[in-house]
């Protein structure tokens, strides 16, 4: 579904991705841990272009889209993307959050990007929550909100970028059980996480950056119990 080669990105003279190869096949779910700074946020916002790539090819279902001829908004539309911050538009209710994207880019008519905004309310568990204003949820209950206004895109990947680390601890576990659903449902995702048990309970495959690089990956089990890099041996050990 996405394939990635020999990816590089530096800002400045500053290289932060340093020749990436990686395939996503459908289906996957990929957990990408690694160390502050090894270019984690950087690697998934090349993947839907909010950063440029400086070299490489990203292919995205058999498309080029580091081609400038690419229509990178169709390309983005079969992405969705959730950030830390879970930026909800502090002015709008949770259902005209929802709703925004499909609306304005004309994929669906009012009244279907309604339905569609109730149904996934339902989905996240918060269809008492359609009329009222971001800053009157709590922090998990926005992320919720916000994995659900990725999902009314229809998207086929989805992009987490640490998606419970602006939480308090006791929101955490929602969010993840959520996160755990889609992937149930069939949903590719690509997951930015320091959460080793959603890494090894969810995971299909774990990535670790370090430097810019893949420096390792496996399945969940071989990768906890067995790693070899004596840098991601060393992460472990402070994580676990
Ligand atoms: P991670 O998500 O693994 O913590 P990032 O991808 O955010 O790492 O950052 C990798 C490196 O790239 C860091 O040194 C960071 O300072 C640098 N970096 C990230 N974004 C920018 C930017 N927009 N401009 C300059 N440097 C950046
Ligand atoms: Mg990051």
């Amino acid at each position: 579904m996405i394939d990635v080669r020999n990816l590089e990105k530096s800002f400045g003279d500053h290289k932060v991705l340093d020749g990436i190869n990686e395939h996503i096949y459908p289906g996957e779910k990929v957990v990408v841990i690694g160390p502050s700074g090894s270019g984690k946020s950087t690697f998934l916002r090349c993947l839907n272009l909010l950063e440029e790539p400086t070299a490489g090819t990203i292919t995205v279902d058999g498309v080029d889209i580091t081609d400038p001829k690419t229509d990178i908004d169709k390309i983005r539309q079969r992405m969705g993307m959730v950030f830390q911050q879970f930026n909800l538009f502090p002015h709008l209710t949770i259902k005209e959050n929802i709703k925004l994207a499909p609306v304005t880019l004309k994929l669906m008519s009012d009244s279907e990007a309604d339905q569609k905004a109730m149904e996934l309310l339902e989905r996240v568990g918060l269809p008492d929550k359609a009329d009222a204003y971001p800053k009157q949820l709590s922090g998990g209950q926005q992320q919720r909100i916000a994995i659900a206004r990725a999902l009314a895109m229809n998207p086929e990947v989805m992009l987490f970028d640490e998606p419970t680390s602006a939480l308090d601890p006791e929101m955490v576990g929602e969010v993840l059980q959520l996160m755990k659903e889609l992937a149930d449902d069939g949903m590719t995702m690509v997951v930015v996480t320091h959460e080793m048990g959603f890494a090894r309970e969810v995971g299909t495959r774990v990535l670790f950056m370090d430097g810019g690089n893949i420096a390792e990956q496996n399945n969940p089990k071989d990768f906890f119990e067995n790693p070899q890099n004596p840098r991601l041996q060393e992460f472990l050990s402070k994580v676990l």
